[in-house]
């Protein structure tokens, strides 16, 4: 299969847990803000000098410390950044912000608390449900973070701050979604790995100094020839998946990733922001009504509908649905999920998997089976 590339200026950036733009934009007295769920409102954590940076653990191989405090039945994404925290690898960050999105996010919380305290640490609660009541709920706690980070590093985290860093960060999403409208044709000049690897990039770094060669890449891919060779078009879909690695194991087999419908990936994170009304209360709706989470309540049919969407937007041929091993959000959802995709007679791969890669000939096994049962 024959494939473009992106600059090795993005692909250093995902190396290590805290990148070397971040120490730039540190020298330069900002605050990096840490987070690790999409219900985080980015947009806050980006008034004033602050940025925000989605925590990843690359390159861990075993989590001996963190399973001495954490249950092995845990998720190892959050055993993995507890480990790391416990290598100090992230003591040079300023502050973290959580969600009680799921029981093994608040228990890393916990440990952090516990374990090796960062100077600021706060949690938002989150509705279950979305609608009137739950967004009046979820702008209030959005509040409560924003007072807490006033008082915290002295920021302006009032109204208008708050709409002016949206604008920003929109410009950031369209420029993303630009890129990502490019799958969408029979030759992407993208392929997923690629894209995996900006998504990750862009979102563990401060945003505003990396726009530039953004734009610059945008407008080098929109030149270029497209992948060539491929057997089959793919939707990845199912829990956090930042790790590239994982993506280009299934397109070294032929597969090419168009789209990923997961927590980390191009949908729905590229949803531009309304910047009108107030500002609070605009992301608490934009988070409840657009991260279609699985943890979210009576809102199957709409995650469903979504998804099927993906697949005929991006015209994907098969879905690749992966789990994190002991993810009890989408543990239930995935199984509900196969079986309204093969009801649409989309082909459907399930796949439990750790955080981290381990065995990459397996994985390619199952995406060569995968393949075969599809007539690829
Ligand atoms: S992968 Fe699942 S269990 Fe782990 S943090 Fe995400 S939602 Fe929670």
């Amino acid at each position: 299969m024959k494939q473009p590339f992106i600059p090795d200026f993005f692909c250093q950036l995902i190396d290590q847990p805290v990148n070397t733009l971040v120490d730039q934009a540190q020298a330069q007295g900002r605050k990096a803000i840490a987070y690790t769920c999409s219900y985080v409102p980015q947009p806050l954590l980006s008034v004033d000098g602050l940025f925000p940076i989605r925590v990843r653990a690359p390159n861990v191989v075993g989590t001996p410390m963190a399973d001495t405090y954490m249950s092995s039945v845990l998720c190892s994404y959050t055993r993995s950044i507890l480990e790391l925290a416990l290598e100090w690898a992230f003591d040079s960050i300023d502050g973290w912000v959580f969600t009680a999105s799921c029981d093994h996010l608040r228990r890393l919380y916990d440990n952090l608390e516990y374990l090796n305290k960062p100077a600021f640490n706060h949690i938002v609660d989150l509705p279950h449900r979305s609608g009137e009541a739950a967004e009046k709920w979820l702008a209030s706690e959005f509040r409560i973070l924003a007072d807490a980070l006033s008082q915290a590093f002295g920021v302006d985290t009032g109204d208008q701050a708050l709409a002016k860093a949206i604008k920003v960060h929109n410009q950031y999403l369209t420029l993303m979604r630009e890129i990502s409208a490019m799958r969408m044709e029979d030759n992407p000049p993208v392929t997923g790995a690629m894209f995996q690897t900006l998504l990750a990039a862009t979102s563990s770094s401060p945003k505003d100094l990396l726009m530039d060669q953004l734009g610059e890449l945008r407008d080098t891919l929109g030149k270029s020839e497209g992948v060539t060779g491929y057997r089959a078009r793919l939707l990845l879909a199912g829990s956090h998946c930042d790790d590239p690695a994982y993506i280009e194991v299934m397109e070294k087999t032929g597969g090419l990733v168009v789209a990923e419908r997961t927590c980390t990936g191009s949908i729905p994170a590229l949803s531009p922001i309304p910047e009108n009304g107030d500002p609070f209360e605009t992301l608490a709706r934009q988070g409840l009504e657009n991260i279609s989470c699985p943890r979210m309540m009576e809102s199957f049919q709409q995650r469903e509908e979504e998804l099927l969407e993906a697949v005929k937007e991006y015209r994907a041929e098969g879905v690749v649905l992966q789990t994190m091993k002991f993810c009890d959000t989408w543990g239930v959802e995935s199984g509900l999920l196969t079986k309204s995709l093969r009801k649409a007679g989309i082909p459907v791969l399930n796949l439990e998997r750790e955080y981290t890669m381990s065995s990459e000939g397996q994985l390619q096994t199952r995406i060569q089976a995968f393949l075969e049962s599809m007539g690829k």
